[in-house]
């Protein structure tokens, strides 16, 4: 989503961190359900010569006949409910006119508001046939994400999410952008704390408990960590030009364990 500034820092994380109550988790829950049954549809949109406009139209029609706002729309003026990256676009794409084409790879990121409250998820589709490399990196940080979901428990720390998601990118050849992290939802899209998905030594490195809600999400490149952003201010692209997935879900602390909101 478009993501804040990882600088704006004032106050001590531990006063900022908004918790939430069981009658929250459930209104949390509800807006996660709409997104999840929004993503259900998108496969069948993501196709060889759909235009990006196209997909986001279809994606905020779904939000708005679902009773919910897209919340992208307006975000720091992002001008469209989704952010929509193709190939070696990380983040942040705006719709467009472009064609997808057989072999591209698409990134797809909505948020929503229902009844007051966000969820924020991401999936990177395939067009067609993909290559072997574009294939691997699809699986790879869609298994950097399940890792990450795997530590949210009660008594673990931030940073053990960030350690599961590089560990594994690293083993697989693969570099974890670090310019941008996930982060805490409930009714901001964008609470504390920052989530990053690399190993960080920074502090505050919150201990999860139950009723945290946050949105996890790699971005992992093939080539080089490094990433650039476009003339047009939002898109944020691979330095190298190589390929660059993106996945993400919004997931709360249980006294359970990891209860991910947005699973389609
Ligand atoms: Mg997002
Ligand atoms: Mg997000």
């Amino acid at each position: 989503s478009p993501m804040r500034d990882r600088r704006a820092q004032s106050l001590p994380w531990k006063q900022r961190i908004r918790l939430k109550s069981a009658a929250e988790l459930d209104k949390m829950a509800a807006s996660g359900r709409a997104l999840a049954e929004v993503f259900r549809a998108v496969p069948a949109l993501v196709r060889a010569g759909a235009t990006t406009r196209e997909v986001d139209a279809a994606i905020e029609r779904m939000i708005r006949d679902a009773g919910c706002m897209p919340s992208f729309k307006g975000y720091n003026g992002f001008p469209a409910a989704s952010c929509i990256s193709i190939n070696e676009e990380v983040v942040h794409g705006i719709p467009s006119d472009r064609q997808l084409r057989d072999g591209d790879i698409v990134g797809v990121d909505v948020g929503l508001i229902k009844d007051g409250y966000h969820s924020d998820s991401a999936e990177t589709f395939p067009v067609g046939e993909i290559d072997e490399e574009a294939e691997r990196l699809l699986q790879v940080t869609r298994e950097c994400l399940e890792r990450a979901i795997a530590q949210v428990k009660a008594g673990n720390r931030i940073s053990d999410i960030g350690v599961a998601v590089e560990t594994h990118a690293r083993a697989q050849g693969f570099s974890v952008v670090e310019t941008l992290v996930g982060h805490g939802i409930g009714r901001e899209m964008h609470e504390d704390p920052q989530v990053p998905n690399y190993r960080s030594y920074s502090t505050p490195d919150p201990v999860m408990e139950p009723g945290l809600v946050i949105a996890i999400e790699p971005m992992i490149n093939a080539g080089v960590k490094r990433v650039v952003t476009a003339e047009d201010q939002w898109t944020v692209r691979t330095a190298d030009g190589r390929l660059s997935a993106h996945f993400e879900h919004t997931v709360a602390v249980t006294a359970d364990g990891p209860w991910v909101l947005t699973r389609r």
